[in-house]
């Protein structure tokens, strides 16, 4: 079965039971400034479920994009290193805006999970709320799962909610075995590890309390269903293949690196983490430059850039040294435009935009890597592993690199950055662009700003601020 018919027989599924196919949304959150990127399917549909937006269908099914980079769920460094995770990704999802509740949900999942994509029963295990009695009676009783595949998790796991108040709700999972050698060495390791093992498909969200400031949960008078399947995950399972990757919706892009790098899968870790890195990164930059987000210095064309000079900085690991992410990119085209025909249109452009990136960034990026293993060879040589705050400030500042780009290069070597030195060396050049500003006019002190461009600060993965570079 290859991706597009696993998509297909998703929709088609919820279709046939009355569900509205709503069309994806745009990465780029309508209305919504709290949310960096649209990272689940409900998104598009949360001021239904508030209430607030009212639609001529009580039932959906949608094929989302989604990204998770930067913001609450930021996936960015487990790419590569995972079986499982993506930047980009497209989650399946029906949903129900008070026309059926749990037990409905429950017998659709699994009516599609068996007998829909076949997959093996045995294999299949369920997670619930702790304090959630009904669902685990549902699983148990009405689906006739063991009682020991079903594991009553905590809030962390199986809680979820739309924010500090509003609509949330305990959540059921769905699991699958993907057998002995996926796991990890943690003797506890169950379902809700983090591993591989037990590879989390389906997420089921039974919406059915408002939560007030106080922290008082009232029962919503039309409980509601919010479910995400990730494609990429059950096309794994379906294919029977190790991970993510090496699905028909990546192999293409997988071969296209190695082809360019002259490399095989597998070759090395290092190899293999690079060429799952640059294939997950060229659908991200697709789809994310596709929807309108262009690399900058701030907010969502800041994360975009993290994404793609991340990219660069792994091809330069195995000897891409010229641009090529525009002609990854491209086989990502060939793969997913007939489901998504907005790739075909905005093609030309996408293939521009980072070629132009590329090209700009490959200008500083082997000067500043030779500063970067100079840095890190005079460490070794006094026996010292912290990379000096200024040293990373040069980088960010000078050569354009993203921090996570020199946390990646050094992750392996245990070595750490000195970010309080980094901040410190920001602060001060902010000091000596604020003391520039006084001695200008009011209408001199905004001119630089447009001639040099404006900065980031990097305060983490979750954090961005903008700041005026008038050095
Ligand atoms: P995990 O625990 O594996 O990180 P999650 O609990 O964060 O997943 P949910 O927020 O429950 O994921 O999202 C619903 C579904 O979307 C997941 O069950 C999974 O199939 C899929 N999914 C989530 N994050 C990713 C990702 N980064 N890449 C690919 N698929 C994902
Ligand atoms: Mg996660
Ligand atoms: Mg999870
Ligand atoms: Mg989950």
């Amino acid at each position: 079965m290859t991706g597009n018919e696993a998509r297909k027989i998703f929709l088609e599924y919820f279709k046939k039971h009355n569900h509205r196919h709503v069309r994806s949304s745009s990465l780029v959150p309508q209305d919504d400034p709290t949310l960096l990127f649209v990272n689940a399917g409900m998104v598009q549909f949360k001021r239904v479920f508030t209430g607030d937006e009212k639609r001529d269908y009580d039932t959906a099914v949608t094929s989302q994009k989604c990204v998770r980079a930067g913001g609450k769920h930021n996936d960015l460094e487990n790419v590569g290193y995972t079986a499982r995770h993506h930047t980009f990704f497209e989650m399946l999802g029906n949903f129900s805006f008070g026309e059926y509740f749990k037990e409905k949900a429950i017998d659709f999942a699994w009516d599609l999970l068996t007998n829909g994509y076949g997959f093996d029963a045995d294999k299949l295990y369920v997670s619930v709320y702790k304090d959630d009695d009904q669902a685990f009676e549902i699983w148990n009783k009405q689906v006739g799962l063991p009682v020991g595949r079903i594991s009553r998790l905590g809030e962390e796991d199986n809680f979820w909610a739309m924010g500090d108040t509003g609509p949330c709700g305990p959540c059921s999972e769905i699991h699958i075995d993907r057998g002995k050698e996926f796991g990890c060495d943690d003797p506890n390791c169950a379902v809700g590890c983090d591993c591989d093992r037990w590879l989390e498909l389906w997420n089921l969200v039974f919406m059915q309390f408002e939560r007030s400031e106080d922290g008082t949960m009232t029962p919503l008078p039309q409980p509601s269903i919010d479910t995400g399947m990730g494609l990429e995950r059950i096309l794994s399972v379906l294919q029977n293949v190790p991970t993510n990757f090496d699905t028909d919706l990546f192999v293409p892009i997988m071969d296209r690196v190695g082809e360019l790098a002259g490399k095989k899968r597998g070759e090395s870790k290092q190899v293999e983490v690079a060429m799952k890195v640059i294939a997950d990164h060229s659908r991200a930059s697709a789809f994310l430059i596709c929807d309108g987000v262009l690399p900058s210095n701030e907010g969502r064309g800041y994360v975009l850039r993290r994404i793609m000079r991340r990219a660069i900085r792994y091809g330069r690991s195995i000897g891409l040294t010229k641009p090529f992410l525009h002609k990854t990119v491209q086989t990502v085209f060939t793969i997913m435009d007939d489901a998504y025909p907005e790739l075909k249109e905005s093609a030309a452009f996408i293939l521009n935009v980072v070629k132009n990136e590329e090209e700009k960034f490959l200008e500083t990026l082997e000067t500043g890597m030779k500063l970067l293993e100079a840095t890190i060879e005079d460490l070794e040589k006094k026996k010292e592993k912290i990379i000096p705050g200024e040293v990373i400030f040069k980088l960010y500042d000078t050569f354009g690199f993203p921090v996570d780009i020199i946390q990646d290069h050094v992750k392996e070597m245990g070595i750490a950055l000195d970010m309080e030195g980094f901040d410190a060396a920001m602060a001060e050049q902010k000091a000596r662009s604020k003391s520039k500003k006084k001695f200008a006019g009011v209408g001199e002190a905004y001119k630089p700003l447009t001639s040099a461009g404006v900065k980031t600060v990097f305060k983490g993965y979750d954090t961005i601020e903008m700041q005026s570079d008038l050095l």
